[in-house]
């Protein structure tokens, strides 16, 4: 490995500003679990390592009282979301997902901020919080700027952030009332792994608790970014939230996706699965939603 200087910048402008100075040959660090693993395999060579953990900002999720946003920093720890009674209890979609990444070891140190500009579809982090309809907090030289979280991804291992750019939080907008969400990771095992396919799925109710008011599904290894397929999601708005209006939907789904043959599963597997998942993660979104009345 080759050596590198770790530098441990204590504000945003001042962490912006040596990533100025380095140019390429800086990387940003958070908890490092990406990074590092790509330095040991020879993929990144930086010769300086901007740490961006002494940065002052919320260790945990929180919700603005007067807005009803959820605000997520970049910075946060997996283990502070998981853990956090707040998103178990509102946010189940993105407890199913958190708690499933990696082990506890890994999400006591890796971060959401470091999850999504990693950028690979198999982000597990990635999936709830585009169903939740969030939007990603940008800072750089430049200043702020803000954008929805379903544009942010533009290939593997590409996210939207200029040379230097930090994300900084992730808000989500209030829930509405009668709103349940699920998330399942579909692989061989379900931790430690890279998923097969990720599938979230939200669902908000009208005031008879049956039709659908809004549908918000979410795919993970389904294409090259996380991805939603529009379709299925138009057909459920209006309808009854039925087992056979999901299963029609997830088989919209499937046929929607991106899906590839892999060594994780081949192309077929994977679309007829998202059929299956999403069916799943749409009764049990349903059940969600019924209970928060
Ligand atoms: C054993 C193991 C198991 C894993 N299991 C899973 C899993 O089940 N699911 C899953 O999704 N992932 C998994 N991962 C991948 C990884 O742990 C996550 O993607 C993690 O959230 C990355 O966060 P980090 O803080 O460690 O990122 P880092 O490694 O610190 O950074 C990742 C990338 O993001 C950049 N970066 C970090 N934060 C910011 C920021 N705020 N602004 C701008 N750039 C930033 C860095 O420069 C780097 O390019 C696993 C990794 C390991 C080693």
């Amino acid at each position: 490995m080759r050596p590198f200087s770790f530098l441990t910048p204590e504000t945003l402008d001042e962490a912006i500003s040596l990533h100025e100075s380095h140019g390429k040959s800086a990387r940003y660090i958070a908890g490092g679990t990406d990074v590092i693993v790509k330095i040991k395999e020879g993929k990144l060579a930086p010769q300086y390592l901007i740490s961006l953990k002494r940065i002052v900002s919320r260790e945990r999720p929180y919700l603005d009282a007067e807005t009803g946003e959820l605000h997520i920093g970049a910075f946060t720890t997996h283990r502070a979301i998981e853990t956090s009674p707040l998103v178990q209890s509102r946010y189940p979609i993105l407890h199913d997902a958190i708690k499933n990444i990696g082990s506890v070891q890994i999400r006591n140190v890796a971060t959401i901020g470091g999850n999504l500009v990693n950028a690979v579809p198999s982000a597990d982090g990635a999936i709830p919080l585009i169903a939740l309809d969030g939007t990603a907090h940008i800072y750089g030289t430049k200043g702020k700027r803000t954008m929805a979280l379903n544009r942010f991804f533009l290939g593997p291992g590409q996210c939207d952030l200029d040379s230097g750019e930090i994300l900084t939080e992730i808000v989500i907008p209030p829930l509405a009332a009668r709103t349940g969400g699920a998330y399942v990771k579909h692989g061989r095992r379900e931790a430690m792994e890279l998923p097969m396919l990720g599938v979230g799925v939200l669902l908000s109710l009208e005031e008879d608790m049956k039709t659908c008011a809004k549908a918000r599904i979410c795919l993970g290894v389904a294409a090259p970014t996380p991805f939603r397929p529009l379709s299925a999601e138009k057909y459920l708005v209006g309808q009854a939230v039925t087992e056979a209006h999901l299963a029609e939907a997830g088989q919209m789904a499937g046929e929607e996706s991106k899906v590839r043959d892999s060594i994780r599963g081949v192309a077929w597997y994977r679309r007829e699965m998202v059929g299956v998942l999403v069916k799943r993660m749409g009764l049990l979104a349903l059940e969600r939603a019924r209970a928060q009345g």
